[in-house]
């Protein structure tokens, strides 16, 4: 008789999709996690050693898929208390001269500001956004069937064919012919560099255009009280359906675990590879250990004495901001990174959630989160480039300064063993890996191991705070292991 019908290795936002459906389907669930706290990428704590009561989001922050997700829109976060607040502004990009890309929920008061490129941009993103539900199940589909939408309906065939010549558009050389000015090829690259690729690639276009659209259908929220709240809702509704939760456990070999029936890695397939070891057939083991990580992230966490005096008043409602300069720029700044380098500039991300959330605030100070693209595994601290390139765009930076917490790319991996050499996608994002992810075999989840599956964002749909991975993978846990093909209801119960 096994302990546990099943075990999941890692409480990430999709270790913990999994264990909940899994848990709700009826099955015993037990959770696994190495660091002391839950929620891996969905963490909001204290910095260590900081005494100033701020709380800053370990690593995400910002959260269009959590909106847009059909795992987490069944699972309804608002239902359950978490608020997720909304900017007037979802995303900025502001150039040198002052100037800059906004993008409002609204498509037609982006484009209004964006010029002579106001036009091309509702040609592009605008006309994406008036069939939001295409483009969510092309982007954040398993990526082994066909899109839902595309069959659903006329509309939806050619929704998403408009998002598949999108991309084909913007992630190749054609994608100068779309643009005349300068703001709104900056304000589409600065989405795309969130693939921390080279730009243009497939990748970068199909992720910019997913989100640049959830901007205009969803919106770029900010979880009140910071990402944790997501996390602190997937793990009482896993307890409140019979699951288990232990902290401070790293797996490190099958001997650290529980007899089950089944297993779920929420952790890279060569983390599931040195676990599972001889459990892996040959060929399997060395399929996951094909697995390529991609470039990295270096983090600051600042704390202010105030708001980023940004210099242009609209960057200043935005709760995302997107820096590195014009699309050269940026393309010149991921070109250095992918080639090994740190780029001069490196594109970098803010979000100051006291801006929305004035809860987050404390005696006059305030988190600030950023982080700027680096080579993978850089041991550089990222202080003076995030600094000096906030202070580009917000002169007198430096002086609402009052300490900076830097995290390099090298040490990522000492909070989150997920992110390794400070890749925070979990495996590069080439168009090769966003479908062969983690392998090119039909079952994306199954490791090659009997009752073993992986369901981190090394798998389809890969990173963001989605939860698909996991919910994906416990559909073929429940079908494979369990024989049922019936998904349980994520509904929270009423009353
Ligand atoms: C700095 C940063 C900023 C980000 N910003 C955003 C953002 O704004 N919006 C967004 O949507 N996404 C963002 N992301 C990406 C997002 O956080 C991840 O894609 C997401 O968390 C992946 O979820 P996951 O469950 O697959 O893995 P993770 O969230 O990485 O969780 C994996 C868990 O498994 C545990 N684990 C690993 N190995 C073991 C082991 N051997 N034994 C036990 N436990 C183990 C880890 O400790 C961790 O808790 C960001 C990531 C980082 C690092």
């Amino acid at each position: 008789m096994d302990a546990y019908n099943v075990v999941v290795v890692g409480s990430g936002p999709n270790g913990l999709a999994a264990a909940v459906t899994l848990a709700r389907a009826g099955l015993g669930v037990l959770v696994l996690e190495a660091e002391t706290e839950a929620g891996g990428g969905a963490r909001t704590q204290a910095l260590p050693g900081s005494d100033t009561g701020l709380l800053h989001d370990t690593c995400s922050a910002v959260h269009p898929m959590a909106l847009a997700s059909p795992f987490f829109r069944e699972f309804d976060l608002a239902a359950r208390g978490v608020e997720l607040v909304e900017p007037e502004v979802q995303f900025a990009h502001p150039l040198d001269h002052g100037e800059a890309g906004l993008a409002y929920r609204d498509a037609a008061r982006t484009a209004a500001g964006l010029g002579v490129d106001s036009d091309a941009w509702l040609g592009l993103v605008g006309r994406l956004s008036e069939h939001p539900d295409a483009v969510v199940s092309a982007g954040l589909g398993d990526r082994r069937s066909i899109p839902g939408e595309m069959l659903s309906s006329v509309a939806g065939f050619v929704a998403t064919a408009r998002f598949g010549l999108g991309v084909l558009e913007q992630g190749t050389p054609l994608w100068g012919r779309r643009f005349r000015g300068e703001v709104a090829p900056a304000l589409l690259t600065g989405v795309a560099a969130h693939a921390i690729a080279p730009l243009p690639t497939l990748s970068a276009a199909g992720t910019a255009l997913m989100l640049a659209t959830l901007a205009h259908s969803h919106g770029w929220p900010l979880p009140r009280g910071g990402s944790g709240a997501i996390t602190a809702a997937l793990v009482a509704d896993l307890l409140a359906h019979g699951g288990e939760l232990r902290t401070g456990v790293r797996v490190a070999s099958t001997a650290d675990l529980p007899s089950a029936r089944a297993y779920v890695f929420d952790t890279t397939p060569r983390a599931a590879a040195d676990i599972l070891g001889a459990r892996l057939p040959g060929t399997a083991e060395r399929a996951l250990r094909r697995f390529r990580y991609g470039n990295a992230a270096a983090k600051v966490d600042f704390v202010l004495s105030g708001p980023v005096p940004w210099a242009n008043d609209g960057v200043s409602r935005a709760g995302t901001v997107h820096l590195g300069g014009s699309r050269p720029q940026l393309v010149e700044a991921e070109r250095a990174v992918a080639a090994g380098r740190h780029a001069e500039h490196p594109v970098t991300l803010v979000s100051d959630p006291a801006l929305l959330d004035p809860g987050r605030e404390i005696g006059g100070l305030r988190p600030l989160w950023t982080y700027a693209h680096v080579p993978a595994g850089s041991t550089v601290d990222p202080t003076e480039a995030v600094t000096t390139q906030i202070e580009r765009f917000a002169p007198g930076f430096r002086d609402v300064v009052v300490s900076a917490h830097p995290t390099t790319a090298s040490r990522m991996s000492e909070h989150d063993a997920n992110y390794v050499g400070g890749d925070i996608a979990a495996g590069s994002v080439t168009m090769w890996q966003m479908f062969a992810r983690p392998t090119p075999y039909p079952d994306p989840w199954a490791t090659g191991a009997p009752g073993a599956y992986l369901c981190s964002a090394s798998t389809p749909p890969g990173p963001g705070v989605h939860g698909l991975g996991g919910y994906f993978a416990a559909r073929q846990v429940l079908q494979r292991e369990f024989g049922t093909r019936t998904m349980p209801s994520l509904a929270p119960e009423r009353g």
